[in-house]
């Protein structure tokens, strides 16, 4: 998507401190942290709610969880994590790109 940030950050096309990439996915670290660590796993695809994405792409998300576990040590989650999908206007999602947030590095608030 032309306009999408996340689409942009993965073109190159706007600065950002990406932690991994591959075919499918990359992590970035947020612009505007909640947490000690804050970081967004983004799936290449552009699709921008879940209710929107095929079979494929939303175990593709699942796959995400397992990547994002064998890199804990490495991303800095030593001690946990927690991830959170904002999806539509009620939760707040300001991106209309499906991502997970990954928050920790630190003892996070109860929710
Ligand atoms: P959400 O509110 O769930 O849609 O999350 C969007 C997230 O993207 C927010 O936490 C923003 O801080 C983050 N964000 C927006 N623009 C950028 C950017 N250029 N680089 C890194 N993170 C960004
Ligand atoms: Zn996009």
């Amino acid at each position: 998507m032309e306009d999408c940030v996340f689409c942009k950050i993965r073109k190159g096309e706007i600065p950002s401190t990406v932690l991994y990439k591959d075919e499918e996915m990359m992590i970035i670290k947020d612009i505007n942290p909640k947490a000690k660590v804050h970081l967004i796993a983004i799936p290449n695809e552009h699709v921008p709610m879940i209710e929107m994405m095929t079979t494929e792409g939303c175990c593709e998300l699942g796959k995400f969880m397992g990547k994002i576990s064998h890199m804990q040590e490495e991303l800095g989650l030593t001690n946990g994590y927690r991830l959170i999908i904002n999806q539509g206007e009620h939760a707040g999602q300001t991106v209309g790109h499906v991502h997970v947030h990954i928050l920790g590095g630190e003892q996070l608030k109860d929710f």
